[in-house]
């Protein structure tokens, strides 16, 4: 068609200004703002989009004090615009303090250096750059406290944890990790310098940066971390007990779309462990897709039926431990193969697995237990949270016993519980939008899988890119909130930093997936 591919598009964690809406954003602005003007006929902006994009995901929940844009000068829409604000080479990086005036067309950085580290450094520094008078309504002080009041909080009662970070003056880990907690209430963190001696003599602090915690109680303690990262410090306070996220954005929410029984809020809570995987979180899945999800569907017929056929025959083959449920999808699978109707009515199906099941003694549990994926109230967590987990755990088991899908029709795929998982996420996941961008990302990667272990890791990657999206959102529990998963507490060697950015080490990821959704790792407490 000729249309250039857009570098930038809404999906990405960055706002996309244009000559309408460039000047009402940053002026008179709550927060400051980072803006590049580029061009999509500059070789070099395309080149330099990832890094954008992955610069803008690095600090989306800094926004409150600091924005990252983009404007695209090749557009007729923007020409003006950009001659107004003087935009003569792409890209141009500017920025606008904030509560700037209209009349205000911004600074221009003119440092060579764009990689991640650099601009993000200078995103601080542009903060700190503000007076008393204009400083963004959201941000919080980002100078280094003294000894004096520091440790006159020691022993006192608040309504919030105060973390200390510790560093060397010239570090800017303590201010990004104060901004990286700027949207979650219960903790307030400060930095202090490691040439405060009586500070470090007071806390018995001998190295840097360190992390000491005030509780709300009074007490306090140095903390202990597996590696001084940013990352580190950051997941560590937003995991403290009753810190929550403050501001929830608007977004689709998972609770209205997957309708729930609201049973589930009335019954006791069940204690888990989280480097466990639960059966009972597994049974309930499958108690909901074939007695709630699928029940929808009046007769299944065409492509309906034959991804209900692989769905379970994938289940039957490769759900762990071989017990009631494989009975059940075994001889589910067998009765569908063979019959030769070329529709079933979806009652069929349920008498079978409520009724003449049950005869012979095989029976799924008849109703919702969710453990591991226990919400904090109804219509949070409970069935998509349990299906992730089920793919999750037949990947893994596909992995370790590639051969039990031979004679299945399947074996011929590279990755075929993925493609499993996708047609039945397309066909039938109650949640219509969930299912459209899941198929977005199948379409786009899905194919490029080749053996077993990238299948484990596309899954788990793709999971990790619907938790970035959706962390802060509505479908966010509070109690459980979406970060990158493995946490650094579940794997402290999963995670890494390279030029300092966040990365994770991809063979610790696989092997800790392959433990913890392995079939040692089930327990089956609160199972049937
Ligand atoms: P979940 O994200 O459901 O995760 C369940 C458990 O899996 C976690 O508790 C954790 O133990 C583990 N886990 C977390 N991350 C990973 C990972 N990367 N790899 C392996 N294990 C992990 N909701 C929307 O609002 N919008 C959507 O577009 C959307 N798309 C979805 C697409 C699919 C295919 C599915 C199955 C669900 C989708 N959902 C969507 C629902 C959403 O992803 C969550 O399942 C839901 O909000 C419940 O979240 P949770 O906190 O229980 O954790």
């Amino acid at each position: 068609s000729g249309a250039a591919a857009r570098l930038y598009t809404e999906d990405d964690p960055l706002v996309i200004l244009s000559g309408s809406s460039l000047k009402p954003t940053v002026s008179n602005s709550s927060s400051a703002w980072l803006v590049q003007f580029y061009s999509s006929w500059c070789g070099h902006c395309i080149q330099y989009s990832s890094t954008w994009k992955t610069l803008a995901l690095d600090v989306k929940d800094w926004h409150p004090a600091i924005s990252v844009a983009v404007v695209d000068c090749a557009q007729e829409e923007n020409f003006d615009v950009c001659k107004e604000y003087s935009i003569k080479f792409y890209p141009t990086f500017k920025y606008f303090q904030a509560h700037a005036a209209p009349s205000d067309t911004g600074t221009i950085y003119r440092g060579a250096d764009r990689q991640i580290q650099s601009v993000r450094q200078l995103m601080v520094n542009i903060l700190q750059n503000h007076t008393r008078r204009d400083w963004p309504d959201h941000c919080p002080p980002l100078e280094a406290y003294s000894s004096a009041e520091l440790l006159s909080l020691l022993g006192q009662r608040s309504n919030h944890y105060t973390a200390i970070i510790i560093e060397d003056p010239a570090s800017y880990v303590g201010r990004e990790v104060i901004l990286d907690l700027l949207q979650f209430s219960h903790v307030v963190v400060k930095r202090a310098l490691s040439t405060d001696l009586p500070l470090l003599d007071a806390l018995k602090i001998t190295s840097s940066p360190s992390i000491y915690l005030l509780h709300p109680n009074g007490t306090h303690t140095l903390l202990h971390v597996e590696k001084r990262l940013r990352f580190f410090f950051s997941s560590l306070l937003r995991t403290l007990p009753g810190v929550q996220r403050r501001f929830k954005s608007e977004g689709a929410s998972i609770g209205q779309m997957v309708a729930q029984p609201d049973k589930q809020s009335t019954e006791p809570w069940r204690d888990f462990n989280r480097s466990q995987v639960y059966t009972a979180d597994l049974e309930s899945a499958l108690h909901y897709l074939l007695r709630v999800e699928l029940a929808t569907h009046n007769i299944l017929k065409g492509e309906e039926l034959k991804v209900f056929k692989d769905f379970v025959i994938v289940v039957a083959k490769l759900y762990p431990g071989g017990g009631s449920v494989v009975k059940l999808m075994e001889t589910l699978s067998d009765w569908l193969l063979s019959l030769p109707l070329q529709q079933i009515p979806y009652q069929a199906i349920l008498d079978l697995v409520d009724n003449k099941m049950r005869i012979s003694g095989v029976f799924l549990g008849k109703e919702l237990r969710w453990v591991s994926c226990q919400g904090s109230r109804a219509g949070l967590r409970g069935y998509p949270c349990s299906l992730w987990t089920l793919f999750h755990v037949l990947t893994v088991q596909h992995d370790a016993k590639p051969a039990t899908l031979k004679n299945t029709g399947l074996e011929s795929q590279a990755a075929p519980v993925l493609q499993v998982m996708r047609r039945y996420i397309r066909t039938f996941f109650g949640c219509e939008l969930c299912g459209q961008h899941f198929e977005q990302a199948a379409a786009v990667s899905m194919d490029k899988v080749q053996n077993q272990e990238q299948q484990i890791l596309w899954l788990w990657n793709q999971h990790n890119m619907v938790n970035y999206r959706l962390a802060g959102t509505l479908s966010d529990d509070p109690l459980f909130p979406k970060a990158p998963w493995p946490s650094p507490s579940l794997c402290p060697s999963c995670h890494e930093e390279k030029d300092g950015i966040h990365v994770w080490n991809q063979d610790n990821v696989l092997h800790f997936l392959r433990h913890h959704y392995g079939a040692s790792n089930l327990s089956p407490k609160y199972s049937l």
